[in-house]
């Protein structure tokens, strides 16, 4: 659905779900982004890695842009950098249901990103606002995503995929608040993203506005049901780019904020301050 984040989507619901994705970074994932990048060139300046240079390489975000424009420097006097999971993806199966194994991989409101949308979308990261708790005005936001990376995680039996960000936070819109990320006082992250519509993994409605959103999402998200044969479902909507008429329209990830208050998607959290030296 357009103009819609992910997390307001649909109302919260309380999560009886019990068994959390782990957290699975460990610090010698952290220079991974940077090398990894590719809508951006990214690389440390001559002087040594006090600054990255990035250098924006994606054509279509690049329109209008002046040459000059598309080059950023980010100093370690300004931003901080930190590394996020910004979000996970559940395997779909061919009738449309969340498998069984990736039941823990619906977020707390019910909603869910299948792999292969994650894998074809996860690069519009690249590029959006850092906000504070989805206050989503370009004059609040407080930074950037510069790198988006994906990767593979199989805990349960079934591969899901997770996406890391590399977040620069300016330091001088708000100092506390830059301080509070950087001291891991702020922990958690939650992303926006539009999408063309929500299907529900019931009974496979594609709404593309709220008025379309059939009675499983409006009363049952994120709650289990016994299916006709015996088996057990969680009822969720999956983000997806189909339009009413099936073709295929967008996901867009909007923007990645950190937050005052519990997430979505509980796994999401501040996992890594990257600790770039300052001039
Ligand atoms: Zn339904």
């Amino acid at each position: 659905m357009r103009n819609q984040s992910f997390q307001n989507m649909l109302p919260p619901r309380v999560d009886k779900r019990d068994k959390l994705p782990e957290e699975p970074h460990t610090s010698k994932t952290v220079n991974k982004p940077i090398e990894a990048c590719e809508g951006y060139s990214c690389s440390s300046n001559s002087s040594g890695s006090s600054n990255l240079e990035i250098v924006h390489k994606n054509k279509e975000k690049n329109k209008g842009m002046s040459k000059s424009s598309k080059l950023m420097r980010f100093k370690a006097d300004d931003w901080v950098f930190t590394q996020v999971t910004a979000i996970t993806s559940a395997k779909k199966t061919k009738d449309g249901k969340v498998s069984q194994n990736s039941f823990q991989y619906v977020n707390t409101n019910g909603i869910a990103i299948s792999n292969e949308d994650l894998l074809k979308y996860y690069k519009s990261f690249i590029g959006s606002h850092n906000y504070k708790d989805h206050e989503q005005e370009v004059s609040k936001s407080y930074g950037v995503v510069l790198d988006a990376v994906i990767r593979p995680v199989n805990k349960t039996g079934d591969t899901v995929y997770y996406v890391d960000l590399l977040i620069a936070t300016n330091r001088h819109k708000d100092p506390a608040w830059a301080r509070a990320i950087e001291t891991q006082k702020v922990k958690y992250v939650s992303m926006g993203a539009d999408s063309s519509s929500i299907q529900c993994s019931k009974c496979g409605n594609i709404a593309v506005k709220d008025t379309d959103i059939c009675e499983h999402l409006l009363f049952e998200t994120g709650l289990f049901y016994i299916d006709k044969d015996g088996n057990k479902q969680i009822t969720s909507g999956w983000i997806s780019d189909k339009k009413s008429d099936y073709s295929i329209g967008s996901i867009e990830f909007e923007e990645i904020s950190y937050l005052t208050v519990s997430p979505a998607y509980r796994a999401s959290a501040l996992s890594y301050v990257i600790p770039v030296p300052k001039n």
